[in-house]
């Protein structure tokens, strides 16, 4: 079968929606594909959470930030692997982006609350309803109802299609049975298709310390398919090798653990020798390699419930605290000794722990770590303990791409035809992608490609 439309869209995230949506509203004909029976990728399943500096929500709580803050500390946390010149354009940006999704999709965000992630200055992370990007996929696809674009899911690009000169005028996919279609794009392609978190041969061609060792935080689409398709025809990529596990996962099944949240609001880490091992805010790579140097390859997320009253993560995530405590993986103990005793930590070395970490929070002064927002007293039960493991959760590699989001062939040329956005991408996040930052680059980006792949 063949169809024609503007613009093709490849992979229903945040960067796919968002640029569906802007190259709708710019007037072009769009069709958007998803390989997976229901759409939203990584973006779907994760906190949904978007870094934007100067936001609504800094100003009403009185935070002072500024563009050049939120650049810095994201190269920074990469490493000063990213390229200024693209970070620059994302926290430019992604305040509009912001902005949009409140004003425009109908996001809803907390007002009265941000989250502060390992490597950021000050807290900038807009948390949406529910702290799940379920809130902007929802938002996101209603949006794309009312604007009626073309959804094809089960539907799978194969192929970029090029002209004689080079440029990239459809793609050719798999459907539901099958069946082969062409999509002739007028104007151009968007590759929003995701990172290759879960493609472990993937993983071990660019990085073989990624191997089947680690499990995966990732939705299963997130195979690294637009990255093969645009090479096929000769883009560049970058800093494949990059690859970011999150820290505190669950041991069963690798999936990222939401309700350790409380990590931001000062819940600490320990090891089966109820011994603090890392500052807790650290980057996701640091604290990581930290759980993996310990006995066994694992540690303790604890927390008391003042700390638990603050972050809320056990009412918001009822499922998945539900769910590890059914595993075996988290426990609520009324006192510290039976906290330890469940996971056979050695309940006097976890006691002279949590006696240093009062110490500390009442001095104001982390002696041993330097938590960087300061330890909160602990001495109060009941308590929360959950062991955790590291897992494969975003590869910060991927095209080279623009300002204008263009791909950029082996040469350093634009690739005509092709747009990207989103995880996809390589040129952002360094060695290291901050938290809250693959939203903001997904939405800010993919609404950059929407509005270029229109023109
Ligand atoms: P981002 O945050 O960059 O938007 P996501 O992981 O949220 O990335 O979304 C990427 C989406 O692309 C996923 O829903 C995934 O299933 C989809 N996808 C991946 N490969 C293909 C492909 N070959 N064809 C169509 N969709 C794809």
């Amino acid at each position: 079968a063949e169809q024609t439309y503007d613009v093709v869209i490849i992979g229903a995230g945040g960067a796919g929606f968002s640029a569906a949506l802007e190259a709708k509203q710019a007037g072009a004909s769009v069709v958007l594909l998803e390989k997976m029976p229901s759409v939203g990728g990584n973006t779907l399943i994760s906190g949904g959470e978007m870094n934007a500096a100067n936001t609504w929500v800094q100003e009403k709580l009185g935070i002072k930030d500024s563009v050049d803050l939120f650049a810095e500390d994201t190269l920074k946390g990469g490493d000063n692997v990213g390229d200024p010149e693209m970070v620059r354009v994302l926290a430019e940006n992604a305040t509009a982006a912001a902005e949009w999704l409140k004003n425009d999709i109908k996001v809803n965000f907390l007002e009265d609350n941000l989250f502060q992630f390992g490597g950021h200055s000050v807290k900038r992370a807009l948390i949406p309803e529910g702290h799940t990007g379920a809130e902007l996929i929802t938002k996101l696809k209603t949006k794309l109802d009312e604007m009626k674009i073309d959804l094809k899911t089960n539907t799978k690009a194969d192929k970029l299609l090029t002209d004689d000169s080079g440029k990239v005028v459809g793609v050719e996919a798999t459907g539901a049975n099958g069946n082969k279609i062409t999509f002739h794009a007028n104007k151009g392609v968007v590759i929003a298709s995701g990172g290759f978190g879960s493609n472990v041969e993937m993983r071990k061609q660019y990085n073989p310390e990624f191997d089947e060792k680690y499990m995966t935080t990732d939705a299963p689409g997130s195979t690294g398919d637009g990255i093969v398709m645009a090479q096929d025809i000769g883009a560049a990529l970058t800093n494949m090798e990059s690859i970011q596990t999150y820290p505190v996962c669950d041991p069963v099944t690798g999936v990222i653990s939401l309700v350790a949240d409380s990590r931001f609001d000062g819940a600490i880490l320990v090891n089966q020798s109820g011994k603090r091992f890392v500052e807790e805010l650290e980057r996701r790579d640091v604290i990581s390699r930290a759980i993996l140097a310990q006995e066994g390859g694992y540690a303790y997320q604890l927390w008391n419930q003042e700390i638990g009253d603050i972050s809320k993560t056990v009412d918001v995530h009822k499922d998945e605290y539900d769910a590890l405590v059914k595993e075996g993986v988290l426990y609520k103990a009324d006192t510290l000794k039976e906290a330890a005793e469940f996971f056979k930590i050695d309940p006097k070395a976890l006691q002279e722990t949590i006696d240093r970490v009062n110490k500390f929070a009442k001095a104001g002064n982390d002696e041993d770590f330097h938590h960087r927002q300061g330890l909160h007293d602990m001495s109060k039960g009941p308590y929360y303990i959950e062991k955790a493991v590291p897992s494969v959760h975003h590869t910060m590699g991927g095209l080279v791409i623009n300002k204008t989001t263009q791909v950029m062939n082996e040469k350093g040329e634009p690739i005509p035809g092709l747009f990207a956005a989103g995880e996809v991408t390589g040129v952002i996040h360094g060695t290291n992608r901050l938290g809250g930052n693959a939203i903001a680059d997904a939405i800010t980006f993919g609404r950059i490609a929407g509005q270029e792949v229109a023109k």
